[in-house]
Formats: structure tokens, C-alpha cells, sequence
């Protein structure tokens, strides 16, 4: 039911150009201040907040995902990297089985998972009155985890592509929004953080 991280070793120096300009600065829309728009509107509940985030993120990084089936294919990502040296690995069942899969299939059953808590109007209550399960913020927090996964596969393995579809805009926008709501509401840990780290702390200089 979900990833883990594999094949760690040291971190390889590669190219990274989304940290660079022209694309580090390219957003679908400028001035955007992003701590003010993690915050949940008065009367909104943090769970609630969580609730109506999540699908929205779900929903976009899928359509970057879809976008690039041309090239994130069984043959060109037989596994699932983010990078040179970091592989991730679906976790079967009660996490006992590490499961290694295509990019395209991990895709698939992230789709499912996610698509499978969402709908669970007991774990996502949509009804008044319903109640949020006492374990929400740890349904939430492996659903984050997973969406990172998947930015850090189209980042670290995708960006050329990503590029010459004219998407970096929205897939940056996407993701800052996503890093500064993580880290509102400390979704993610220091170690889920490693693919990505020093473009994780350069967005979230951005104010
Ligand atoms: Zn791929």
C-alpha cells in the first residue's frame, strides 16, 4: 500500500535547473503570497482545511502524470528513481513486501490508494455532522508523502520533458503551494525531504 526509499547512497551532484533561473522564478502567476494562502479562510476547521486541500493536489500533480505518459513509459522507467540514487518502492499489504514497480505502474496504484481514502467518507467525512477519524492527520501525512514522491520522479527524472511541454509554470506553482501547505502543517519529516531538499528550503524562502 505504499513506498519506501531504496538503494540510498551518497548524493550524486547532477544538474538542476529548476533551481535556477529562467525556472526557478516561473509561476502561472506572480506575486502569489504563499503563507497567506495556506491558511484556512475564518470558521475552517485545520481537518476540514486538510480535507479540501488534498484532493486538489491529488488532482494536479495526476495531470502533470498524465501529461507526460509519453515519456514516463514501462520501458523508459522500469522502476520508479528520483535520481541518480534513490529509488522508490511500493510497500504491499500491512508493509511487509516491497514491491518494486514501473513508474507507470506505481502511478496506478497511487491513483487507487489515494483515490480509495478520498472517497472513504470515513476517513474523509463530506456529510454534516460525520465525523473525522481520530487517525486523519496520519491518513493525510502518507498521502503527502506519496504526492512527494511523485514530484520528486517528475523533477529529478522529468524536467527536460516538463519543459519542452511548456508545464514548468504549473508544475512549480503546484509544488510550492504543496511545500509551503506541508510545511504549515507538518505533513512531512526532515527524511522525506532528502530528494528534494535544498529546492524544498529555496521555495520556502519565497514569502
Ligand atoms: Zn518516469
Amino acid at each position: 500500500m505504499l513506498f519506501r526509499l531504496g538503494k540510498k547512497k551518497s548524493q550524486e551532484v547532477a544538474p538542476q535547473p529548476w533551481m535556477e533561473e529562467p525556472y526557478f522564478s516561473t509561476f502561472i502567476k506572480q506575486g502569489i503570497v504563499w503563507s497567506e494562502l495556506v491558511k484556512p479562510p475564518y470558521g475552517v476547521t485545520q481537518h476540514e482545511w486538510l480535507a479540501t486541500n488534498t484532493r486538489p493536489f491529488f488532482n494536479h500533480i495526476n495531470l502533470i502524470i498524465a501529461a507526460l505518459s509519453g515519456s514516463c513509459t514501462e520501458q523508459r522507467c522500469p522502476s520508479v528513481p528520483a535520481g541518480p540514487r534513490i529509488e522508490y518502492f511500493w510497500l504491499d499489504g500491512k508493509g511487509k513486501k516491497l514491491k518494486r514497480l514501473s513508474a507507470p505502474q506505481y502511478f496506478d496504484y497511487m491513483d487507487s490508494f489515494i483515490t480509495e481514502q478520498l472517497n472513504n467518507e470515513t476517513l474523509f467525512p463530506t456529510k454534516h455532522g460525520n465525523p473525522f477519524p481520530k487517525d486523519f492527520i496520519a491518513i493525510c501525512k502518507k498521502i503527502y508523502r506519496l504526492l512527494f514522491t511523485a514530484f520528486t520522479h517528475v523533477y529529478l527524472n522529468h524536467f527536460e520533458e516538463v519543459a519542452a511541454l511548456k508545464l514548468v509554470a504549473h508544475l512549480n506553482t503546484i509544488f510550492a503551494h504543496f511545500i509551503h501547505f506541508v510545511d504549515a502543517y507538518s505533513l512531512l519529516d526532515s527524511k522525506d525531504y532528502t530528494t528534494l531538499d535544498s529546492y524544498r528550503c529555496k521555495i520556502l524562502n519565497l514569502k
